[in-house]
């Protein structure tokens, strides 16, 4: 169920905007205070916020301020005046949208659920741009360079990870020690290429259930590496 923050310091206003908002199945929280209710936004998980203009203390402006420098969540502007909206958008705020008092509490819930929608949308596209590369139980999240075993993560050094994806992302490919230490260690191998033999070692110690008959990486004896798709 996805959660709102009002603040608002008309709690007339903001009980008939939760009334409304929990009939169309949201859950909603008020807060009355412009600096509690920064705090509870910056703090606490909330899916969207929507923003009185007019607080005492402080303002609208100077929260949707602070609330986009840390967060993304959609963020609704509600004003009693016209021309505060133009100055909302006039100053690009970055707020969602804007709405002037009185509204109908229809069209707010109709806005919210756009909203969160559209957030939905852009959280699902950001998800589907990690690249993850999933082999019997391995998954290698290849943006956020995490490497899980049966959904255990492991620790990875750079090199062991970068080294580990390589051959992932080339399977039943066989590459020389020679190769792989060019590849990875990006110089020619005049190197150690023992370098490459620990690194397997060790990789294999993270993924494989018995490291005498590996499931991943496979040594293909006087010759390199292969994984096994
Ligand atoms: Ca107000």
């Amino acid at each position: 169920m996805s959660k709102i923050l009002i603040v608002e310091d008309e709690i007339s206003i903001a009980d008939l905007e939760k009334d409304y908002l929990e009939l169309s199945g949201f859950e909603v929280e008020i807060e009355t205070s412009g600096e509690i209710g920064l705090q509870r936004a910056l703090h606490e998980e909330f899916d969207l916020f929507i923003l009185d203009l007019m607080l005492p203390n402080t303002d609208g402006f100077e929260i949707c301020k602070k609330i986009r420098e840390v967060k993304n969540t959609p963020i609704l502007m509600v004003s009693a005046k016209k021309d505060d909206i133009d100055k909302i958008r006039g100053l690009g705020l970055g707020a969602d949208d804007y709405m002037t008092k009185p509204f109908s509490p229809s069209e707010l819930v109709a806005r919210v659920k756009a909203h969160l929608a559209r957030y939905e949308r852009l959280i699902g596209s950001n998800m589907q741009k990690n690249e993850v590369i999933e082999i019997r139980g391995l998954k290698i999240d290849k943006t956020a360079r995490r490497v899980y075993v049966n959904d255990e993560e492991k620790s990875f050094t750079t090199k062991e990870f970068d080294l580990l994806t390589f051959l992932a992302q080339n399977p039943n490919h066989v590459y020389t020690k020679e190769e792989l230490f060019r590849k990875i260690w990006d110089m020619e191998s005049i190197g150690d290429i023992a370098t490459v033999t620990v690194h397997i070692k060790k990789i294999r110690e993270k993924v494989e259930f018995d490291t005498t008959n590996p499931q991943y990486i496979e040594t293909i004896w006087g010759v390199g590496y292969r994984f096994k798709m």
